[in-house]
């Protein structure tokens, strides 16, 4: 009798953290598109690539933030690309702009024009993501950003997790110029190891002070890290029974009605929906270029 409520104990319990993991969710974003080539893939074989990653990976659909300003004839073909692959376009300003330098005026028009050139395609989304994510260095810069948008009927593409990705990528072209010879399985595993970690990081965050696991919005750049590994990170978060959703179903949690009362808003969602309510712990986890420089030759990923 006494093992049987054990084992009912053990199955509730084992039920329960089931259904809490059940509850998180995470869609995946990628900035910048479309990047110019690399020395490791050009760009129309990044995307070739990039789209086969996310469909093997059984990913139906992220959202790309676009920069018009490098959408030339062929990248506004890769760009159809992914239109034509499902996913999903948005708006991350014409030329990358970054408002703490050019002023709201110019950073305004930027956007119109990434918006006039984006809203030919058919999957063009009205939501916006701040270059950066710098939303404004005092608060009149930053209710202003957030009122002009409301005007220009697009929101804002928080993100909940950010990452560094591009300085991997970096690194990653750095190791490939210089002609180091690449382990190519510890790259992959330290892209993993600490892209996940960085997640599990905001979404601890989360829950200790917001009180629950949101639909979180991943933050990735359309580089060739990317198009090699996207599919393993995917492969990890499921195994550690996270859910990939559209990108539209995280935007739909009621956190993206939230316009956080703090100027860190660089780090994302969360750490500033937490500042605002007086978090004063760790904002960040793997966002930090030195870090990464010594956890990459720690690993010995390339020599
Ligand atoms: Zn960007």
């Amino acid at each position: 009798m006494i093992q049987r409520l054990f084992l009912f104990l053990v199955l509730a319990a084992m039920a329960a953290s089931a259904a809490g993991d059940e509850a998180r969710s995470i869609a995946i974003t990628i900035d910048d598109a479309p990047l110019p080539d690399s020395s490791y893939f050009d760009g129309r074989t990044r995307t070739a690539k990039l789209i086969d990653t996310l469909a093997k990976a059984r990913v139906e659909q992220v959202m790309f933030f676009c920069n018009s300003a490098r959408m030339d004839a062929a990248g506004a073909e890769r760009i159809e690309a992914y239109v034509q692959a499902g996913h999903l376009l948005a708006n991350h300003s014409h030329s990358h702009a970054d408002l703490h330098k050019v002023g709201v005026e110019p950073f305004l028009a930027d956007i119109r024009t990434a918006t006039q050139i984006l809203e030919k395609f058919p999957n063009y989304r009205r939501w916006f993501r701040f270059p950066y994510l710098r939303e404004g260095l005092t608060v009149d810069v930053r209710d202003r950003m957030r009122s002009e948008l409301r005007k220009m009927d697009h929101r804002s593409a928080y993100v909940t997790v950010d990452t560094y990705d591009w300085h991997m990528d970096r690194m990653f072209q750095a190791a490939v110029a210089a002609d180091k010879k690449i382990d190519f399985d510890r790259l992959r595993t330290a892209y993993v190891d600490l892209l996940t970690d960085s997640i599990e990081f905001y979404d601890g965050v989360a829950r200790s002070e917001l009180g629950r696991s949101p639909r979180h919005v991943l933050l990735m750049h359309e580089n060739d890290l990317a198009a090699l590994y996207l599919g393993d990170l995917v492969a990890r978060l499921r195994g550690k029974g996270w859910k990939i959703i559209a990108p539209e179903e995280a935007f739909a949690d009621p956190i993206a009605a939230v316009e956080p009362d703090t100027l860190r808003l660089g780090q994302g969602r969360i750490i500033a929906m937490a500042t605002a309510k007086g978090y004063e712990g760790p904002t960040r986890r793997w966002e930090d270029e030195a870090e990464l420089e010594r956890e990459f030759a720690r690993r010995e990923v390339w020599k």
